[in-house]
């Protein structure tokens, strides 16, 4: 599951735990996001979104978190991402064969034609839009069988929101897990002066 995780929040946990359970995974792979290529606002320090991404996930036995994106050199392409947590998956489980998903809510799926490479993504992973409060989960115009459309528990929580709260001193307490709240105080991640 890509993503900006700028903060991870509870709905992005919940749409990794439906997939896996409905798929049957065995993990998922949280992979935050290196410079943001569609997003023209300055991201939250890469080390930042990694470490709450790891403190929100470290409890749950399905989950772990991928640095390839924010190890990576430049702009992050999903294509980039799954190629190389491919080869790592190779590299370290020679022989065994895998199955990949590529989880994503409803806005970021219809976005997906657009892109980079587009095909690689679909070679490489079977597409699972989840649905998203506030979004049409429709499937974006793919060659047939290459995406799941999946209804899941609606959460109308976004990064975005989170952000803004606590700019304004809003509670984000029960939106995010605790201490992905609490590294947000520590490091005084979106506050007005920071901006
Ligand atoms: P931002 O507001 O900064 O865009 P965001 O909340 O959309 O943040 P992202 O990191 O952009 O979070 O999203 C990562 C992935 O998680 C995307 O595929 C997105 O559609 C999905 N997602 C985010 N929030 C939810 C939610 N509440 N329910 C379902 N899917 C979600
Ligand atoms: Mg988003």
């Amino acid at each position: 599951m890509g993503g900006t995780f700028d903060p991870i929040h509870h709905g992005h946990l919940v749409a990794a735990s439906e997939v896996a359970h409905r798929f049957g995974l065995q993990r998922v792979i949280f992979t935050p996001t290196g410079v943001p290529w569609h997003k023209d606002r300055p991201a939250t320090p890469g080390e930042d979104r990694y470490l709450m991404t790891v403190i929100a996930t470290a409890a749950d036995t399905r989950f772990e978190v991928s640095r390839v994106d924010i190890d990576r050199e430049g702009p992050t392409y999903t294509v980039d991402t799954l190629r190389d947590l491919q080869e790592q998956f190779a590299t370290h489980h020679p022989g065994q064969p895998a199955e990949w998903f590529f989880i994503t809510g409803a806005d970021a799926l219809a976005e997906i034609v657009g892109w980079h490479d587009p095909d690689g993504i679909i070679d490489r992973a079977h597409l699972v839009g989840v649905t998203r409060p506030g979004h049409q989960l429709t499937d974006p115009g793919l060659p047939g069988g290459v995406v799941t459309l999946i209804e899941i528990p609606a959460l109308a929580i976004s990064s975005s929101d989170i952000r803004a709260r606590v700019r304004e001193d809003t509670p984000i307490d029960y939106l995010v897990p605790e201490g992905v709240a609490r590294w947000i105080r520590k490091k005084r991640l979106y506050r007005k002066e920071a901006l």
